[in-house]
C-alpha cells in the first residue's frame, strides 16, 4: 500500500508516494508564499491530484504541517509563520481530494518517519529533537506517537529549562528553544566573538566583521574547520540540549534520543556535549540504563515520509 506525504514548509511545499517501506517512488516539490492561506491549499490539492494520477493506488494523503494540530488531525490551531489560527485544513482539502486525508505537526511526521525507517527503528521509545531555527520534538512511547490529549503533545521545544528565562516566540520564556535552537547558536557564537575577540572568539569575530553578521553556515564552517570559538559555542549549545534530554528521560525514559535538523549536521561535536550534560544532570545517575544519542538519518524528506506512512497508518486501521 503506497499513500502520499505532503510536507508543508516555511519556503517549500513538498511531497511524494512513500511505499510501506519508507521509499519515495514519486516526488514534487514547489515554492510556497507563507503569507497566503490560499494558495497553500491549492497547491496541496494540485500536488495530491498530481501524484495521484500517476499513482492511481495510492491508499491515503497525510500533510505534515508546522505548528499545533489537534487530536482528531484535522484542524491546525496555530502555526507561526503562516496565517492559520484554528485552521479547518482537512476540512477545506477533503472538499476537493476523495482520498482518507490526515493533519499532522511536521515535528511529529518527521520523528515518526526516523522512528520507522531511521535512527530510531530498533526502538519500542524513542525521543527525538529537530534542531533548525527553531527546536521541535517527537515523542514515540511503545511503538505509538505521543499526541496527547489535545493533540499537541511532544512540543519539546517549549519544555522550560530556565526559569524567567529569555523571552520565546511562544509567549513563555526560558525554552529550550532558545538555548538549543540554530538561532541559539548564532547568539552563543556572536558572544564568544564579543567576549575574546582576540583570543578564542578571534576567527568568528574577523568573519563577523567581514561579513556584516554571522550566517548559520559560516558558524557550521568554522565548526568543520575546528575553529575553538565555534566549538565553545557548540559545546554550550549542546549543554542545555544534554540538560533538556536529562529532563524528558525523566518522563519519557527513551532507549534512544534522535537528533535531527540543520544543527544536528555538527554530528559528534555536538552529541559529545549532550551526552556529558545528559549524564550530569541525570537523576539516579550510575544506575539509570543509558540511552543511545544519535544523529537522525533521513535528512530531508523525513517529513514527506512520515507523513505519508501516518496516513497510511490510519487508513489500514479504519
Ligand atoms: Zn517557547
Amino acid at each position: 500500500m503506497q499513500a502520499i506525504g505532503i510536507d508543508i514548509g516555511g519556503t517549500k511545499i513538498a511531497g511524494g508516494v512513500v511505499t510501506e517501506l519508507g521509499e519515495i517512488v514519486a516526488e514534487r516539490r514547489v515554492p510556497t508564499d507563507a503569507g497566503d492561506s490560499g494558495a497553500i491549499v491549492d497547491a496541496v490539492v494540485e500536488m495530491v491530484r498530481g501524484l495521484r494520477a500517476e499513482h492511481p493506488d495510492v491508499v491515503a494523503a497525510g500533510v505534515a504541517a508546522p505548528g499545533f494540530i489537534d487530536a482528531a488531525q484535522s484542524t491546525v490551531y496555530y502555526t507561526p509563520n503562516i496565517p492559520w489560527r484554528n485552521e479547518p485544513l482537512r476540512a477545506r482539502l477533503a472538499e476537493r481530494l476523495d482520498l482518507p486525508l490526515t493533519i499532522d505537526n511536521d515535528a511529529n511526521a518527521a520523528g515518526w518517519a526516523e522512528f520507522r525507517f531511521g535512527a530510531g527503528r530498533l526502538a519500542s521509545d524513542m525521543t527525538m529533537l529537530t534542531i533548525g531555527t527553531g527546536v521541535g520534538g517527537a515523542v514515540i512511547v511503545q511503538d505509538r506517537l505521543l499526541r496527547g490529549g489535545f493533540g499537541t503533545g511532544g512540543e519539546l521545544g517549549h519544555l522550560r529549562v530556565v526559569p524567567d528565562g529569555l523571552p520565546c516566540g511562544c509567549g513563555a520564556r526560558g525554552c529550550i528553544e532558545q538555548y538549543g535552537s540554530g538561532r541559539a547558536l548564532l547568539r552563543m557564537a556572536n558572544e564568544v566573538a564579543d567576549a575574546d575577540p582576540t583570543g578564542v572568539g578571534r576567527a568568528l569575530a574577523d568573519l563577523r566583521a567581514t561579513r556584516g553578521e554571522l550566517g548559520g553556515h559560516d558558524v557550521s564552517d568554522l565548526l568543520q574547520a575546528g575553529d575553538e570559538g565555534a566549538l565553545a559555542a557548540l559545546r554550550e549549545l549542546g549543554g542545555w540540549l544534554g540538560q533538556a534530554a536529562a529532563s524528558l528521560s525523566v518522563v519519557l525514559d527513551p532507549q534512544v534520543f534522535v537528533l535531527g535538523g540543520g544543527v544536528a549536521q555538527a554530528g559528534e561535536l555536538l552529541l559529545e556535549p549532550v551526552r556529558e550534560a545528559y549524564l550530569a544532570h541525570l537523576p539516579a545517575r550510575g544506575y539509570h540504563p543509558e540511552p543511545e544519542f544519535v544523529i537522525a538519518e533521513l535528512v530531508n524528506d523525513a517529513g514527506v515520509v512520515g507523513a505519508a506512512d501516518l496516513a497510511r497508518v490510519h487508513a489500514a486501521a479504519r
